[in-house]
């Protein structure tokens, strides 16, 4: 077991470092890491810290550790020079960031400085670009890979702490398009997918998830109740909602759903993009509104119906608008869309209007916010150079129409194409500074973070839990570390 010590005064360094002998690693503000640059301090810290065997600086600023500098075997002869890390070094933070709902930690002197709320996240196809190789190209998710947008690294780069994880079958590109007619206009969607594709595919994923968990339960683990997502921010590691997106996988009949829900399955999508035997699909279309062909099919109506019985989440992203008040009327949960924008601001079939808008206010619901440029740009554009603020005029849009209560976060990361600015789950605490700019207070940060979604998981899933009422905040509690 380690130690750390936090060293407040950047000007008088060398003294609290003095002070700090007793421990194996220190805390310092960005102005010490500046210092730690110069080769020659190797020696100054050496006779500080004579018996460290490994010492790390940690550097934060207000809100997240920056840098990080790991001396190894100081006092020995190979003891090297610093090294300055360009980013986190996951092992020291995995291991010393803690989430707790206690300020001060008095004991080791730990600083009270508040890093960001843990980020709980509507929507990510992580699975399926591990599981595709001409996606994931044999990328690990332990590993940071610079490939895809999540991985363990990054996630805690980003103070993501879990999400849906969807199981998502892409359309074969050979059957990759159809058209119908609407509105006068030819409109371009997928074609509809094989049930037994699907299955596949989505059991694959189902393997892989459960391959992730065996392999490190400390990085990854799915839960199934709102007390299970708790333990794993408390535990610090990633808390992983299986959700099928697009429910070709699901027998018509609804005769394999109990087998997936016992597999773990707490939130469906009926559709994707596309028709299937529940329902039918908004297309990629600009400029039209998402009232596209007609509402949920019967066995539509009894997947809803059977998925309130199970306590499976329905999510309405990407369902048509027809289908959409469909489920308004036969659910008797709150109405999520787990990762969707704002059709006001950007006119794409994909997106909510301010009806739709309302009827998930009225059910108690949530919008999870997809960061799609193509789904937030005002011209509808699929390109990169979209600056964040774009992201934030619909989340502050949503507020406005509807209240803090009812948005959250709902990235898309790895399914889709992010803002050059964002670049991938990293650039999550860019996002909370811009709201704070924005004047969202840190009470409301923690219902977009992370309490929206845990409100309504709890009240559509069987298993409750009565510790959502005493959210926890998350802050820097580094007690020790295990080197
Ligand atoms: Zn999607």
């Amino acid at each position: 077991m380690a130690l750390i010590y936090h060293v407040a005064n950047p000007l008088d360094w060398a003294q609290t470092l003095q002070q700090s002998k007793d421990y194996d690693a220190a805390i310092v503000p960005e102005g010490f890491i500046h210092c730690c640059t110069c080769p020659q301090l190797k020696g100054v810290l050496a006779r500080h810290f004579p018996d460290a065997l490994n010492l790390i600086l940690l550097c934060l600023d207000e809100k997240r550790i920056k840098a990080e500098i790991r001396y190894e075997n100081l006092s020995g002869g190979r003891a090297q020079f610093p090294h300055i890390y360009g980013s986190i070094n996951l092992d020291a933070v995995i291991r010393t960031v803690r989430i707790s709902s206690d300020p001060v930690d008095r004991k080791f002197n730990v600083p009270k400085t508040q890093i960001d709320w843990p980020v709980f996240d509507g929507h990510n196809d992580t699975l399926l670009h591990l599981h595709l190789p001409e996606r994931g190209r044999g990328r690990s998710f332990f590993q940071d890979s610079g490939i895809g947008h999540i991985d363990r690294p990054r996630a805690i780069q980003g103070g993501f702490c879990g999400g849906f994880f969807a199981m998502f079958t892409p359309t074969p590109s050979e059957w990759n398009k159809d058209q119908i007619e609407h509105n006068g206009e030819t409109v371009d969607i997928s074609k509809a997918i094989d049930h037994v594709v699907a299955r596949r595919n989505v059991d694959a994923m189902f393997l892989l998830a459960e391959d992730l968990e065996k392999k490190s339960p400390d990085d990854f683990r799915r839960v199934y109740s709102v007390d299970d997502i708790l333990d794993a921010f408390q535990k610090n590691s990633i808390a992983a909602i299986m959700h099928i997106e697009g429910a070709e996988a699901i027998k018509e009949d609804l005769s394999n759903l109990e087998l997936y829900y016992e597999k773990g399955l707490r939130s469906l999508g009926p559709v994707w993009s596309r028709s299937n035997v529940f329902a039918h699909g908004v297309p990629f279309v600009f400029k039209q509104t998402p009232d596209i062909g007609p509402g949920l099919t019967d066995a539509g109506k009894n997947l809803v119906q059977a998925c309130n019985e199970l306590g499976i989440m329905i999510d309405l992203s990407h369902l048509n608008e027809k289908g959409f008040w469909d489920v308004a009327k036969f659910s008797n949960k709150p109405l999520v869309a787990t990762h969707s924008a704002v059709h006001a601001i950007t006119p794409k079939a994909r997106n909510l209007t301010d009806d739709q808008l309302l009827a998930i206010r009225d059910s108690g619901g949530v919008v999870g916010v997809n960061f799609y440029v193509g789904d937030l740009r005002a011209d509808g554009e699929y390109k990169s150079d979209m600056p964040l603020s774009q992201l934030i005029k619909h989340i502050e849009y949503i507020i406005d129409k509807i209240g803090i209560h009812h948005v959250a976060f709902g990235s898309d990361f790895d399914g889709a194409l992010m803002s050059d600015e964002l670049k991938d789950i990293t650039g999550y605490p860019k996002i909370l500074e811009l709201l704070r700019k924005s004047k969202i207070d840190e009470d409301n940060l923690a219902k977009l973070c992370y309490q929206n979604w845990l409100r309504v998981l709890n009240e559509t899933w069987k298993e409750k839990s009565n510790k959502i009422q005493n959210p926890l905040k998350r802050r820097v509690l580094i007690v020790e570390l295990d080197k």
